[in-house]
């Protein structure tokens, strides 16, 4: 059984871990969400994963969750009859609709050739080959390469600050909403969100009853500029440095990290810092030094997850890649400073500020929540508490949304009724639970709302003592 850590690690599933004995590995040496990039597979790929992590979740006994990862309004070029490579100084017209023009290409979103001005500079696919805007044409823009590189088609499109107005859920996608409802998958993510209506728009297709852990992967300008009504809308959200590094100036990446974090903390929602935190272990069985640096730095932000994507999708190396972040995770733990809130009105704000203040002040070695929807428990891990949080809830998709939160293990606790019912089963728990187990006459905290089964009531701390 994995020990308990509190900053939670996502692993994308690919050729190079979906098999049952991989997966069983990964979850053992510390993976808490298996994310499924849906740009780059199909139903039955799909539904596939979906056993082999249900299966090993059961056998290995903690909760293990899935995200899948919404392909979402990706710039893209279009298609090119013949590949071939482009050399420095050649000229590319980059065209709003298709022509015969042999140094052309099109891209799946016209209406942004308008924000290339002259000068911008544009990167294809993961930045090769790279062209500079040198005029304003007819129909579009005229280009200069100035990195070389392979042109195919459908390569990714990036520059900087652009912003597409009427996003509609691809068919492709909104087909994968459906099927991951049926799945009953516990997270979804959506790529390139550029306002809170974008979540609303996924949050739509959702049949009644399915409300899974939605994430906001911020990867554009008018994601960063729209984040307070993205986090309205939005369960969390990820720093995807990735394609964000393409969006803004690739030194803003540091700063915008540690405010989307602070951000996602104030609203008590989970953030995951994403993409190339171990990327040399693709093929590599050990990091690079700046690699164990960015990972540790990302704590030290309080990020509540970090993320690998290639490193176990594809690389050589998917279970030493998650032995060396749970390894720099358990060493950097103790030095997470908690975070300071201004004081809130609201009931639920106060609640979990004195929880952890009281956990500090008596001693207490665990904080134990009765949560129904999970935001009780999100409210107590947002403060980077030292105490394990152990939420318990009788919902198994709420147990499953709070594997992203920091610090947060939860267990599955039948519905109770009221506090005299819950009191002996936080007792026990306490005693009996596979991260602490307290010794007689230990002090615990425990959060719940006295109107008990009733989502968002939590008005009570009580210290007792195993
Ligand atoms: P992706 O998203 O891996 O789906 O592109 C993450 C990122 O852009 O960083
Ligand atoms: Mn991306």
């Amino acid at each position: 059984m994995t020990k308990y850590k509190k900053v939670k690690i996502i692993a994308t599933l690919g050729p190079a871990s979906e098999n049952q004995e991989t997966i069983e590995s990964l979850i053992n040496e510390g993976v808490d969400i298996f994310r499924f990039n849906l740009t780059h597979s199909n139903k039955e790929e799909t539904v596939n994963r979906t056993k082999m992590i249900r299966k090993a979740e059961k056998k290995l006994g903690r909760p293990v969750s899935i995200m899948g990862d919404l392909g979402g309004p990706k710039i893209r070029t279009g298609e090119v009859a013949e590949e071939r490579m482009l050399k420095v100084g050649d000229v590319l017209n980059i065209l709003d609709n298709e022509s015969k023009e042999e140094n052309s290409i099109t891209i799946n979103f016209p209406e942004i050739l308008k924000e290339l001005a002259v000068g911008a500079e544009i990167y294809l696919g993961d930045g090769m080959p790279k062209l500079q805007v040198k005029k304003i044409i007819k129909n579009g823009v005229a280009a200069k390469v100035i990195v070389g590189g392979l042109l195919k088609s459908k390569m990714g499109f990036a520059a900087q600050g652009l912003a597409i107005r009427s996003v509609k859920l691809s068919k492709r996608d909104s087909d994968f909403v459906k099927l991951m409802a049926e799945l009953n998958i516990d997270s979804m993510a959506v790529s390139f969100v550029q306002s809170g209506k974008d979540i609303l728009e996924v949050k739509k297709l959702f049949p009644k009853g399915y409300a899974p852990h939605v994430v906001a992967k911020i990867e554009t300008l008018a994601g960063v500029k729209n984040i307070d009504e993205i986090l309205k809308e939005a369960d969390g959200i990820m720093v995807a440095r990735g394609d964000l590094g393409f969006a803004v100036p690739m030194e803003e990446l540091p700063l915008i990290q540690k405010q989307l974090i602070k951000l996602g903390m104030a609203h008590s929602k989970p953030v995951i810092v994403a993409t190339q935190m171990l990327e040399s272990m693709t093929n590599s069985h050990l990091p690079t030094r700046a690699e164990i640096s960015d990972v540790a730095n990302a704590i030290l932000d309080r990020t509540d997850a970090v993320m690998l994507s290639g490193e176990t999708a594809r690389g050589k190396y998917p279970v030493e890649a998650v032995k060396v972040m749970t390894k720099i995770i358990n060493r950097m733990t103790d030095s997470i400073e908690p975070a300071e809130f201004k004081e809130s009105k609201r009931v639920s704000d106060a609640m979990s500020a004195s929880a952890v203040k009281i956990a500090d002040q008596v001693g207490a070695k665990l904080i134990i929540v009765f949560s129904e929807t999970g935001a009780s428990a999100r409210r107590v891990s947002r403060h980077r508490n030292s105490q394990p949080i152990i939420a318990l809830s009788p919902n198994k998709l709420t147990i499953h949304k709070l594997n992203f939160s920091w610090g947060v293990r939860a267990y599955f606790g039948p519905r109770v009724e009221s506090f005299k019912a819950a009191l002996p089963q936080a007792i026990k728990l306490a005693k009996d639970n596979p991260i602490m187990k307290l010794s007689k006459g230990e002090p615990f905290v425990i959060c719940a709302g006295l109107s008990f089964g009733k989502a968002g009531t939590t008005n009570m701390v009580l210290v007792e003592r195993v």
